[in-house]
């Protein structure tokens, strides 16, 4: 079998690649292991999809090269895919600033990649897998699970290794280091964190509970990233879109530090509580700016519920200490399991920002997830994986 284009991995930048390449004029084939295309997408955004953010800019990414993802991201923008998305009829709602998510099901965006691949005279080989990629004069030559594959060129779009029971694996990695090139160290991120023993417990007491906060992570006397987003307590630990931002900056040994009442100057409303209402319970003062389960329990975690006035200065610090600059050493994370990203991947040195070609290799290439690119949270990895996925899609 002789095909222009083949691509391994019929996920979100596969997938829009295929399409590209195959309205192009290329003959084009997906393969993925999987039993079904898109999986990711299918569980992304909890089953509505964040397929997009109209605010995504290069700032939103983390990578070794933080200019690579500039020219792709340029080029196709949140509005072409919007309007890729309203052509095919899909309500969509923004849920948050800039976010667009599904209004009914992910499944519709899954449909709609197939739809366009179907439309571009792209076939998708599901449940093949890939032994062995190799180079054959000019073009590739594949071993698969269905027999030996000849193509003009090879795609890698084999994505990161987060979920790995959803066909995740890290074959893109050994691609890139079969054909000489670098992978720089792989972390999951946007993931929630696990704690130690008498957090997770006092965790667990809270599961359910979320209130908005700022975070930092704190390494060396230093604060990384910063985040004012919701924090969830969950049976395991927190979680919720503040964490899982904060994750991506989160190193084994860093401490988190949560300013608990983001909206309230606490050193001088406390202040001014003490004088004004002498004989309020801490408790009451804290549940009018916290959730009264987390008020109540931050009550018992630091001792009696005294009055206000009871609060010696030094007490009155300690409390404002706790409230504005809470400080939490995770014991790791949930890591790939549930982690949404991989931080990391193949090196983007040595590969074309325009064509998303290997250097002297043109006839390979690697687009998506699999690269050294990885966004925050709020649909800048699905906008990376559409926009990398159409760059090299026009070139090949
Ligand atoms: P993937 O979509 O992961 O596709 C890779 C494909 O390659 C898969 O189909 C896989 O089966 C296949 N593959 C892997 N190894 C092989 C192999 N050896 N042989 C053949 N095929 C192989 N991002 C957002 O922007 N918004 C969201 O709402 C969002 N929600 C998420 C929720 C969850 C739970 C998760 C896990 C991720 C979420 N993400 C979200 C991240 C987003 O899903 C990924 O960044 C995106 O899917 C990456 O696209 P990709 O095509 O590079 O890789």
């Amino acid at each position: 079998m002789t095909y222009d284009v083949v691509v391994i991995g019929a996920g979100a930048a596969g997938l829009m690649c295929a399409l590209t390449a195959g309205y192009a004029g290329r003959r084009v084939l997906v393969i993925d292991h999987a039993n079904k295309a898109g999986k990711k997408i299918l569980m992304s955004g909890g089953g509505r999809c964040n397929f997009t953010n109209m605010a995504t800019t290069p700032a939103n990414f983390f990578s070794g090269n933080p200019h690579f993802c500039i020219s792709a991201l340029k080029r196709y923008r949140p509005e072409h895919f919007v309007e890729l998305v309203e052509r095919h009829a899909i309500d969509y709602v923004e849920k948050a600033p800039g976010q667009l998510f599904c209004a009914d099901s992910a499944k519709q965006i899954v449909a709609m990649l197939l739809t366009e691949c179907d439309w571009a005279g792209v076939e998708v080989a599901l449940k093949t897998s890939v032994t062995r990629v190799e180079r054959c004069g000019e073009g590739m030559r594949l071993l698969t699970s269905q027999g030996v594959i000849e193509a003009g060129a090879v795609v890698v779009a084999c994505g990161g290794l987060s979920i790995p029971t959803m066909g995740a694996s890290g074959f893109g990695y050994d691609i890139a280091r079969q054909f000489g090139l670098a992978v720089t160290e792989t972390r999951p991120a946007l993931v929630p964190f696990t704690l130690t023993s008498q957090w997770k417990a006092r965790a667990n007491d809270l599961a359910g509970v979320a209130c908005e906060v700022s975070v930092h992570c704190r390494r060396d006397g230093r604060r990384h990233g910063n985040y004012r987003e919701p924090l969830l307590f969950t049976h395991r630990g927190l979680s919720g879109p503040a964490m899982l931002q904060i994750s991506s900056y989160w190193q084994p040994g860093d401490e988190l530090e949560i300013d608990l009442m983001p909206e309230v100057d606490v050193p001088s409303a406390l202040a001014a509580a003490r004088r004004d209402t002498p004989r309020r319970q801490l408790v009451t003062w804290l549940s009018e700016h916290l959730p009264r389960r987390l008020a109540t329990a931050i009550g018992e975690w630091y001792g009696e519920s005294p009055t206000l006035a009871q609060l010696s200065n030094a007490e009155l610090e300690a409390w404002q200490q706790r409230l504005s600059a809470w400080r939490i050493k995770p014991a790791g994370t949930e890591g790939w399991r549930t982690a949404e990203v991989t931080l990391g991947g193949v090196d983007t040195q040595a590969i074309s920002s325009k064509t998303f070609a290997v250097d002297d290799l043109p006839q390979l290439r690697f687009i998506g997830e699999v690269l050294d690119v990885t966004g925050e949270l709020g649909g800048y990895n699905f906008q990376w994986a559409w926009a990398s996925g159409v760059a090299c899609g026009q070139s090949l």
